[in-house]
């Protein structure tokens, strides 16, 4: 049989089919049939193809997948990095009313339409960048209904841009300035008001626990109540202080808790014993200079590493997934197959999605075509040591070539 989509001469297909590698082979081809990988193997077998496209040169990998995004909001914070430039620290600025309820201010006075167009153009930025999956999570709305229209914002940007987007709800993002008198009645609005309200357009629920967010206790109570309803717990824990959330959140069966610079042996323990993926956010650790993860604790306890953007307008001002596999290399010291399982399979599973992120025959056809920097061969350490110097020459979603 013929298939609709042949990607043939391909000089290295990385397939992340095989435990901690990336699974590489040489002089590949991947056939596509009805939006899934229906043949892989030599190029000289391949089977024949309505469409013939020649990889010769480049790397083909899964689509990719960026797992932990803010991507849907209205605003800027560009005042603010500069004061923090200028020495101002973040926790005093969202102590101030600035950080995250700025972009609530701004996210809240624009429309459905306008959020959406706004998030679409994000997301089309993400995608020739490579991104054919990604995470996006509300958390700038801090009522019911703003909350509601920032997820069908991403839902629809998703549409116009050609990327599939999972929505988390993430109402406990922090309390929101008319709440700030009563921050237990806010939890009530966003367990009995928010979370009915948006659960339909989300698969996860997130809290953001830190100093001057919300406790742990708080965050068991918001992420319980999301599982009743059957929504993922994820957590933001351990980014500034040492709280225990990440602890709490593997009790809780977390898919992931994310950021981790401060988490400590016992968080570490209970995250590998309840398989929740650790999700690595470079820039927001440089941007805020926070100390590295530990990684390689994390890795001898086996815990699963993924690697996201956090793109938000504050503290991860990141739109370039290829870009933080990178950073993850120079300032947390992940291994190249880390970086590039990190930012596809280990992101699928964060995600907990398991018919993409890997190259084999049964799995959704999102593939990208990469040409390694100029001069550089076809290997998968070139693919990724070079900061932006990749091109991304084909990304193919659902088996459609663009
Ligand atoms: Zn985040």
């Amino acid at each position: 049989m013929s298939a609709d989509l042949v990607i043939t001469e391909i000089d290295a297909l990385y397939t992340m089919d095989h435990d901690s590698e990336v699974g590489e082979q040489r002089g590949a081809a991947v056939a596509i049939v009805d939006g899934l990988i229906s043949w892989l193997g030599p190029a000289k077998d391949a089977p024949t193809g309505t469409t013939v496209e020649s990889a010769r040169g480049c790397a083909v990998l899964p689509g990719l997948i960026d797992c932990h995004t803010h991507a849907a909001w209205a605003g800027s914070r560009a005042v603010e990095w500069e004061q923090r430039l200028a020495g101002a620290n973040y926790s005093e600025i969202l102590e101030a009313g600035g950080g995250i309820l700025s972009t609530v201010r701004a996210s809240r006075e624009v429309g459905l339409d306008e959020l959406t167009a706004l998030t679409a153009a994000r997301l089309t930025r993400m995608r020739a960048r490579g991104v054919t999956t990604a995470e996006v999570k509300s958390g700038y709305g801090l009522n019911p209904d703003d909350e509601l229209k920032q997820l069908r914002a991403a839902h629809e940007a998703g549409k116009l841009a050609d990327v599939d987007v999972l929505g988390t709800f993430l109402g406990a993002h922090t309390v929101p300035a008319e709440w700030r008198h009563d921050r237990a009645r806010y939890i009530q609005q966003v367990i009995h008001e928010q979370l009915p309200k948006v659960a339909p357009l989300a698969r996860f629920i997130d809290v953001y626990v830190d100093r001057g967010a919300f406790t742990v206790e708080e965050g068991r109570a918001i992420l319980a109540a999301g599982a009743e309803l059957g929504l993922y717990p994820r957590i933001h824990a351990e980014q500034v202080t040492y709280t225990g959330a990440a602890a709490m959140a593997a009790e809780l069966g977390a898919s992931s808790a994310d950021h981790l610079e401060q988490i400590d042996d016992a968080g570490i323990a209970a995250m590998a014993a309840s398989g929740t993926v650790a999700v690595l956010l470079p820039g927001a650790m440089l941007t805020l200079r926070d100390p590295s993860p530990p990684v390689a604790a994390l890795r001898a306890a086996g815990v699963t590493l993924a690697i996201a953007s956090d793109l938000n307008p504050g503290t991860s001002t990141v739109y370039d997934l290829w870009a933080c596999a990178t950073l993850a290399c120079w300032q947390m010291q992940t291994t190249v197959a880390e970086a590039l399982r990190g930012i596809t399979v280990n992101a699928a599973r964060a995600l907990r999605l398991d018919d993409r992120g890997v190259v084999r025959v049964g799995m959704r056809a999102d593939l990208i075509v990469v040409e390694p920097a100029p001069g550089e061969p076809v290997t998968a350490g070139g693919l990724v040591q070079h900061l932006g110097g990749n091109t991304i020459r084909h990304v193919i979603r659902g088996g459609r070539l663009s």
